[in-house]
């Protein structure tokens, strides 16, 4: 199958400056390896590509997200460390969601905009739900301690 073999792309290009600086950095502590420069895994894809190809001078504004040559079976862990990560850094107003028209394409969303479209997912755990009265007896597990 073709789609095995295609790299997953995280989608950041509808998150905030601060909040993407934040997650970029966490994406790569959590997956950039130390033979990148052979590899080539793990890779920052801007809106528009520049002639000048200094990626070193990148800013959040030009980012449009990650590339990962990962295989398609790892998309659900990649998936699950990405939702880690905002967990981790307290990043409630965003979630991120697969891609319904893209097999291979995780996209960090606003947490309203997401749920316009059918997310329900807890803030505090990542756990995924059909809708809010799911979440809703979900959430009681977390506030009884
Ligand atoms: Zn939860």
């Amino acid at each position: 199958m073709i789609i095995a073999l295609l790299p997953i792309f995280i989608n950041l290009e509808h998150i905030e400056s601060r909040i993407k600086t934040i997650i970029i950095r966490e994406m790569e502590s959590e997956f950039f390896p130390n033979d990148n420069d052979q590899t080539n895994y793990f890779q920052l894809i801007l809106i528009e590509q520049s002639f000048d190809n200094n990626h070193n001078n990148n800013i959040p504004e030009e980012i449009r997200g990650i590339l990962l040559d990962e295989r398609n079976e790892k998309f659900d862990s990649i998936k699950q460390k990405v939702k880690n990560i905002l967990i981790a850094n307290f990043i409630n107003d965003y979630l991120v969601m697969s891609d319904p028209q893209l097999p291979t394409e995780l996209i960090v969303l606003e947490r309203s905009k997401a749920e316009s479209l059918g997310e329900v997912h807890c803030r505090h755990c990542g756990m995924e739900f059909e809708d809010q009265i799911q979440l809703g007896n979900h959430l009681r597990i977390h506030y009884l301690i």
